[in-house]
């Protein structure tokens, strides 16, 4: 298949949904997670559940970036453009993550702090070059996919000797949090949701290869597919981890042969190991801390570490009271579990990240129209 089309192909996406419900044992179930926040929304926006038996189930994984950042960082960006008068620059999707005390990036902006939306890190750049009397900082974040630009931005910033950039890293990383859910009791011992198999990260995978998920498959015996993010692909993963799990096996396979590698992108993670290293433990939204599951920029670049460059104090600002993005996040409940649910919480008001970021779990439930009349209906009655 060359085009896009072709992986959205109707008769393909039949004959795949006969295939697994064929295969998929009835006397048992099957839950299958999807790491990644982009997985959650293909499920959503081509109805793949619908196509699944009732026995085969998707568990929404921590996969998005804007989900996972806890409300300490989200506060210590805005002080950063408040208290130290920075320019503040990042992505869309941050900027109306709701911090403590109902502030937002966005919010701060309005109240005048100059908070500004880029769409690359070559953005953050240019506003440095183009304004050397302020401070400008790169409120980076994201997984293994987003770190070799900004590895990137921080190499140029130096070759330029520009001393008036600097990144507030929240780089995370994907395995050590697999790693982590894994081993949590909630998961395992408690037994509230038993994971059978893994969908892989897509692009993260196109960054670090198939090879780093050997450890947990091996170790705790669970099947990984790395999936593409069209439907095809996200059935076709299924298929192949349906079949794992009736033949007893627990190894990595790769769906997304047309862009991941065993090794992955060795430029991109030869780029990593030069400007960044491991954190020995970084706090999740809704994992808690999570050993040498993020990255720090190293000695070499750190007069480019705005956490260094500037004083930024390590607010306790917890998550708004009934959001249940940290259950969400960690696949034990699902949006709907929520009471705030398309009720205080939608994509206009948004009370958590996940309603927020175009990868978050509650912002698929809501933005496909699957679960929202229902929601409207249980509200009027
Ligand atoms: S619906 Fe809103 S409040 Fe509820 S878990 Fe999702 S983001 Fe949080």
């Amino acid at each position: 298949m060359k085009y896009v089309d072709e992986f959205r192909r109707k008769d393909l996406a039949q004959k795949l949904a006969a295939d697994i419900k064929r295969e998929a044992d009835p006397d048992r179930s099957y839950n299958v997670m999807e790491f990644c926040g982009g997985h959650t929304h293909a499920i959503f926006r081509y109805g793949v559940q619908d196509l699944m038996p009732d026995n085969v189930r998707f568990v929404h994984g921590p996969g998005c970036p804007v989900c996972v950042l806890p409300i300490p960082r989200i506060d210590a960006a805005i002080e950063l453009a408040t208290r130290h008068n920075v320019i503040l620059c990042t992505y869309g999707d941050l900027m109306r993550v709701p911090a403590s005390k109902k502030n937002s990036l966005i919010k701060a902006k309005a109240a005048g702090a100059d908070v500004r939306m880029i769409y690359s890190t070559q953005d953050a750049l240019t506003i440095a070059r183009d304004t050397p009397d302020r401070q400008v900082v790169f409120f980076s974040l994201g997984f293994e996919t987003t770190t070799p630009p900004t590895a990137v931005a921080l190499k140029q910033a130096r070759a330029e000797g520009l001393k008036n950039f600097s990144v507030f890293c929240n780089h995370v990383l994907t395995p050590a949090a697999i790693q982590h859910i894994l081993q949590s009791p909630e998961l395992r011992e408690l037994g509230q949701v038993s994971i059978d198999g893994f969908l892989g990260p897509s692009h993260v995978s196109s960054i670090i290869g198939s090879q780093p998920y050997d450890f947990f498959a091996e170790e705790f015996q669970k099947p990984v597919v790395i999936a593409g993010f069209e439907p095809l692909d996200v059935m076709q993963s299924t298929l192949m981890l349906i079949r794992q799990v009736n033949q007893g096996r627990f190894e990595v396979e790769n769906e997304y042969t047309r862009v991941v590698t065993r090794q992955g992108n060795e430029k991109a993670k030869a780029l990593m190991a030069e400007v960044f290293d491991l954190r020995r433990s970084f706090e999740w939204r809704g994992l808690g801390e999570v050993p040498y599951s993020a990255l720090k920029i190293n000695e070499s670049y750190a007069d480019l570490d705005a956490e260094l460059r500037f004083e930024v104090t390590k607010s306790t600002g917890t998550d708004v009271k009934g959001c249940e993005c940290p259950a969400i996040l960690r696949g034990v409940k699902r949006p709907t579990d929520c009471k705030l649910f398309g009720t205080v919480c939608t994509p206009d008001n948004p009370q958590g990240s996940c309603m927020v970021s175009s990868e978050g779990s509650c912002a698929a439930y809501w933005s496909y129209g699957r679960f929202r009349m229902d929601r409207i209906r249980e509200a009027a009655e």
